[in-house]
């Protein structure tokens, strides 16, 4: 029994099988950087980063790629009212973006490609639709001749009269039908703009994804991941441009990410509804914000709430003192280690009782996840075995340290797939050297901001760059002066 993924494409659960053996291809949509992102958006991200946890943990090799949208109305509108350049207000957030994931403990991706930095291979591929005549230009902006592509609307099974009808009030009476959407957007003045052979202008926001996934990624990607927010138009506009360019399917598993709703209402900026990220991760730890995200199968809508997320707390202590009483009996058994082997000590009959709940854990939590990913089903198995433990650990009766051993490894290999239990060693080793080293370099800060104060601006660049060299990179801003290791 394999890995099945719940196919948006053919609204079937399908057995996993990807075009190489063993090897993984995957794009996910990744944020707009025009703003913090909320943990609405975050979902999205975490069912990103589980699947391709879970995906390795099964043995496959997997490329991850999530795009950085870093120009678009929203961007330009919010940097204009800002007072800032459109690429300093997505540099600006998009380095937030970095930190507030990496804080909620997700890897990051195998490359994160920006949409600026792929202006050539979007153009490329609009020259081959208007070569195909499955584009046209208006005064420098070029749609997709929507008419052109027989299989349009395969992902979202809108009829053309629905598409129609769902087709934006305000029309541009300049487009052949409706329908089509825009790949190029010509210039407006005052706009950021690039060249290109129907003039100065920027690329739309569906040829970017097209363009940088396979160009990462190659014509025909295995797994493609978003919000379900972005099934239409967004993926069947990636589909139409990719698939009447190359010829080739270009997503072989469309995987969609339901909503985090709040007050029964889907979580948005433009509902005013949502909650930042960061402000989640002041008040709670990446953990239990994890076990909250992923409490709900990802196809499923979620509430939050703060009682849900005190429900997390509560329940991560519980596994917290678990693995923590079992700790002591795994350091005491190096051998562990070496032997796979569940059985091999069996001296009573908690002993053989906790053996069998440690395969049953191995089993269920693979079947669970095995099953399109089924976080909420694993986690239940995670905490009845748990329980099961804290019996085990109160009982008077002597389970083996072996035993105890065993459990705690096979625990901590399960929580680690969903990263509920602990970051990686690594990253709890910076967070430590970052809080012992605080106060040094607060106050290296103070003495820059004294100099700085007095124009001594030679004192204030040597702290920043010795600083530098020694890894720590520092961060002025209007609210003061942050630090960070960097590598
Ligand atoms: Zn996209």
């Amino acid at each position: 029994m394999g890995v099945k993924i719940y196919n948006s494409l053919s609204r079937q659960l399908e057995e996993f099988s990807p075009q190489i053996e063993g090897q993984v291809s995957m794009y996910s949509c990744g944020p707009t950087v025009y703003d913090y992102i909320h943990i609405g958006n975050a979902r999205t991200a975490l069912v990103t980063d589980i699947i391709r946890r879970y995906l390795e943990y099964r043995g496959y090799a997997v490329k991850l790629v999530q795009n950085l949208t870093d120009i678009d109305d929203k961007i330009i509108t919010r940097a204009q009212t800002l007072g800032v350049s459109s690429s300093q207000l997505a540099d600006t957030n998009g380095q937030a973006y970095f930190e507030d994931t990496q804080r909620l403990g997700i890897q990051p991706a195998d490359v994160h490609p920006k949409a600026t930095e792929h202006i050539p291979e979007m153009i490329d591929l609009i020259k081959t639709l208007i070569a195909k005549n499955a584009a046209y230009v208006i005064e420098g902006s070029v749609y997709y001749r929507v008419n052109s592509f027989k299989e349009y609307g395969k992902l979202s099974r809108r009829k053309p009269e629905d598409l129609l009808a769902g087709a934006r009030v305000e029309v541009d009476p300049r487009k052949e039908d409706p329908r089509d959407f825009d790949m190029w957007k010509a210039a407006k003045p005052g706009e950021p703009f690039w060249d290109s052979p129907w003039g100065p202008g920027r690329p739309g926001w569906h040829i970017e994804c097209s363009s940088m996934a396979m160009k990462h990624l190659g014509e025909t990607i295995d797994i493609h991941a978003g919000g379900e927010d972005l099934l239409f138009p967004h993926h069947e506009n990636e589909i139409a441009q990719s698939e009447l360019a190359t010829g080739k399917p270009f997503a072989r598993y469309w995987v969609h990410v339901a909503f985090l709703k709040i007050d029964g209402k889907r979580m948005g900026k433009s509902e005013q509804n949502f909650i930042f990220l960061r402000e989640a991760l002041d008040k709670y730890s990446a953990e239990i914000i994890r076990h909250f995200l992923i409490s709900a199968h990802y196809r499923h809508p979620l509430d939050y709430s703060l009682e849900s997320l005190q429900k997390s707390e509560s329940a991560l202590k519980r596994l917290n003192n678990c693995v923590d009483s079992l700790q002591k009996y795994y350091e005491a058994t190096p051998e562990i280690e070496e032997n796979n082997s569940t059985a091999s000590v069996d001296t009573s009959h908690e002993d053989s009782e906790l053996l069998e709940m440690i395969k049953t854990l191995q089993i269920q939590f693979t079947d669970a996840m095995d099953n399109d990913f089924n976080t909420a089903k694993a986690i239940g198995t995670i905490f009845s075995f748990v329980s099961h433990v804290n019996k085990s650990l109160r009982s008077s009766n002597e389970v083996s340290s072996y035993t105890l051993a065993n459990a705690y490894k096979v625990l901590l290999e399960t929580c680690q797939v969903l990263g509920i239990y602990t970051m990686d060693e690594q990253d709890k080793d910076t967070e430590n050297t970052a809080a012992s080293l605080d106060p040094l370099v607060e106050l290296l800060l103070e003495i820059r901001q004294d100099a700085r104060e007095q124009k001594d601006w030679d004192t204030s660049d040597k702290i920043r760059d010795r600083l530098k060299e020694i890894d720590i990179e520092i961060q002025d801003t209007r609210e003061g002066t942050s630090w960070k290791f960097v590598s």
